[in-house]
């Protein structure tokens, strides 16, 4: 196995505890080499070796770490191995620019969580409980330096006892800017959907507790905004909040008591245990057992999977604990809205959906919603980069002028640069609601001025449409455009700490091209300054155009066209050709003949719509990526067998998937089961993949866009990559989705201000 590099960033209480010693220790044990190092913002460390022994020595160095040292952010990515030949400790340059670094929102630690568990303590059962390592940072925040007057904690003046704590040294509580207790902190109150206080307090807990347990939807203000909770063993319940919420099908995620409970109803790895138990506290999506019998079927319909994640914060703590059952807990908000920060604008956006409102006086700065992620190849992938993750940087090499990304349209979150680090804002969601748009407007203000930032370039997207674009072209500083899969890939390379040129395979949903078409299926080669589009998937044309993304029967149509032209109505019992009439089916089969509002696209994501149209597997959709998804699960790995494709020899190349589709149809026929028929499909798709980079014949090669979040697609595309001699990258603690493209965006723009430096004030 080839050596692997991991990159760690340990924060938390892991100064002055014997904590370098003890890595160095473990690493040497290990046979690992490398080295650690102490900084102002926590303990850095590269070590390399094999990936398993790499896997053990992160897993060790959470269990085995010295008995005071906390942990409350641990940050790994792998790399490349640069050949270190032993191990050592290194002393930190005190010359070093001291970088201001805010923390995330970290969940409640072991000590604080036995403080509230424990009669005898001031905080016994206190929701507010927190100390130096954990509790809320980025969410409580209004300005640098991150002390207590530049938080929402400002407004509670210490007691005695907590202000003692806050300057006693010895102390766990030292410093801790959100200190605070039952007698000085932030109280807990019940509302009813009117705002009357119902209870106060502990009262406020019992009652809420009833609540749910009634099966009626609880708004709770949480960390980073309202969560709205329900019994996840309620059908009535669980379909009443889809109707209120307006989200059909779109999973929810769900918050168990206890990692036990969790195990008992999915299949949890080693990896999958550390995401759930860690500081972020994410949402995890791991494999529901079939017998998990108490979950309803409405918390995610047709999902062989389950989004879950683990109590984070005392007040969670103490409501799952007497609760001991999985709840619902989804975001406050209606579908694709942002989430409610402040609990008089809960009462009005949530009117109607949450029956009470479980609130506290403690005002949140930013909305930050829990994050998402998965493991693929035995590595975390982040699909949704908020709460615990952000604004944690990127790393650059290279010092880059203050840029500010203000990312794509879908999953947007904005970007900014300041000397060698990239911050990511927290994800802000799709830019489709006025509400969506200012909290966007508000996070591009927002970033800059935290970190005292003067930007000299604004990067944007190519579409000419979307809002992002046209809020940068109004900014006042310069203008620069990234194409967005180059975007994708800069992001990708970026995280990888990759050089040019690699090949990066950049798939998704749509995307504007430099030819203006919509791109979505697409091989760019890098080189220094730009891209080269050296190949894409075969074109076709989606009747309906953008609003077409919800039916992916039209996508079957633009499919069948292409290959057929006005005959293919040719097989009548084919899933698409049936869910439309007979009127239907003419009027699209004019504007396919004629190209009316039939834009072309390459899109990778469209082929997966229109082959689950063409299984029968999905016709319309109510989320995006929806069909996909469903091709994804109804994979029946039992087989290695591909389908047939084409490259063309021109520039660029031209991948035609006609002659998959044309087996898949003779498969159809021969009626074999979708399970296979799903798993040629993806298997097809990594061929593809393979075939290019062998054209291209580049050595490494990025996998990324939004088709990357399909694990068995990222999975078997890495595995073939590397069977046949390349070296496939991915993403790890940044989003293959949209969700990733403003720190492409930002890297974009400074390749091209490093190349050629641009005069301040240089046309827009
Ligand atoms: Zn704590
Ligand atoms: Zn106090
Ligand atoms: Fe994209």
């Amino acid at each position: 196995m080839r050596a692997e590099r991991a990159k760690v960033a340990v924060r938390g209480t892991v100064q002055g505890v014997g904590f370098r010693p003890f890595v160095y220790r473990l690493a040497t044990q290990m046979k690992l080499n490398g080295w650690v190092l102490n900084s102002a913002q926590g303990v850095f460390m590269e070590v390399e070796g094999d990936r398993d022994l790499l896997q053990s020595f992160l897993l060790r160095l959470e269990k085995d770490k010295p008995p005071r040292a906390v942990i409350q952010n641990l940050e790994f990515s792998f790399f490349n191995a640069t050949g270190y030949d032993h191990f050592e400790i290194r002393y930190s340059d005190p010359s070093g620019q001291k970088m201001v670094s805010i923390l995330p929102d970290i969940a409640t630690c072991a000590e604080c969580l036995r403080e509230i568990f424990d009669p005898e303590n001031r905080r016994y059962r206190y929701p507010f409980t927190n100390c130096t390592n954990c509790g809320p940072r980025f969410t409580i925040i209004e300005a640098l330096p991150y002390d207590r007057p530049h938080t929402t904690m400002k407004r509670f003046k210490m007691c005695a006892a907590c202000d003692h704590e806050f300057h006693d040294p010895c102390d766990r509580r030292f410093h801790a800017q959100p200190n605070a207790c039952p007698r000085c902190g932030p109280r807990l109150a019940l509302w009813d959907s009117r705002g009357t206080v119902l209870a106060e307090e502990e009262e406020a807990m019992v009652r809420a507790i009833e609540i749910v347990r009634q099966g009626q939807i609880l708004a709770l203000k949480g960390i980073g905004g309202f969560q709205l909770l329900v019994d996840a063993r309620n059908a009535n319940a669980v379909q009443r909040l889809r109707a209120r919420k307006r989200r059909e099908e779109k999973p929810f995620a769900l918050m168990y008591p206890s990692f036990d409970l969790v195990s008992r109803d999915s299949d949890v790895s080693e990896l999958e245990a550390r995401l759930l138990l860690a500081p972020e506290a994410p949402i995890v999506l791991i494999q529901r057992r079939s017998t998990a019998s108490q979950i309803v079927p409405e918390v995610a319909p047709a999902s062989p999977s389950l989004g879950v994640m683990l109590p984070y914060s005392p007040l969670h703590h103490l409501l799952m604990r007497d609760l001991r059952i999985p709840v619902v807990a989804t975001s406050g908000n209606l579908s694709d809205e942002p989430i409610c920060i402040s609990e008089y604008e809960a009462l009005k956006r949530l009117e109607g959906v949450a029956d009470y409102f479980l609130v506290h006086n403690r005002p949140i700065v930013r909305h930050v919603d829990d994050s998402v992620v998965r493991v693929v190849w035995n590595r975390e992938l982040v699909l949704r980069r908020a709460r615990g993750y952000a604004p944690l940087p990127v790393h650059m090499k290279t010092t880059l002028p203050d840029i500010l990304a203000v990312g794509a349209h879908l999953k947007n979150s904005v970007a900014l640069s300041v000397g060698k680090e990239i911050f990511i804002s927290q994800h802000i969601g799709d830019l489709e609601t006025s509400e969506a748009f200012s909290a966007f407007r508000r996070t591009t203000a927002d970033l800059p001025r935290l970190y005292e930032a003067e930007i000299s370039v604004v990067a944007c997207d190519m579409h000419p449409d979307y809002l992002s674009t046209k809020l940068a072209q109004n900014m006042q500083a310069p203008l620069h455009q990234v194409q967005h899969h180059f975007a994708h890939v800069l992001a990708c390379m970026a995280e990888n700490e990759l050089e040019d040129p690699v090949l990066g395979v950049s798939w998704d949903g749509t995307g504007y091209g430099t030819d203006g078409t919509v791109w979505g299926g697409e091989f760019l080669r890098t080189d220094e300054e730009s891209f080269r589009r050296v190949a894409h998937l075969r074109q076709f044309r989606i009747p309906g155009g953008a609003a077409a993304v919800k039916e992916p029967r039209r996508a079957a149509l633009g499919v069948l066209h292409e290959i057929w032209g006005n005959n293919l109505m040719i097989d009548p019992r084919l899933a698409p050709v049936v869910s439309f009439s007979d009127s239907e089916l003419l009027v699209i089969r004019r504007m396919l003949s004629k190209g009316i509002n039939s834009p072309l696209t390459s899109s990778a994501g469209r082929l997966f719509d229109a082959v689950a149209s063409i299984l029968g597997v999905r016709q319309r959709v109510t989320f995006e990526g929806q069909a996909a998804m469903e091709l994804e699960f109804a994979i029946l790995s039992a087989t290695d067998e591909a389908y047939s494709f084409g490259i063309s020899s021109s520039s660029p190349s031209i991948v035609d998937w006609a002659p998959m589709i044309a087996e898949i149809l003779i498969d159809l026929q021969e009626s074999k089961p979708v399970g296979i028929i799903a798993t040629k499909f993806h298997n097809t798709l990594s061929e593809i993949i393979v075939a290019v980079a062998r054209e291209i014949a580049v050595p490494d090669v990025v996998l990324t866009g939004g088709c990357f979040q399909n694990r068995y697609l990222a999975e078997r595309s890495i595995r073939r990559l590397s069977e046949v001699g390349f070296k496939p990258y991915w993403h790890q603690r940044v989003p293959p989705n949209d969700g990733g493209i403003a720190l492409g965006q930002v890297v974009g723009a400074a390749r091209s201000a490093l190349a050629t430096p641009q005069p301040k004030g240089a046309e827009v």
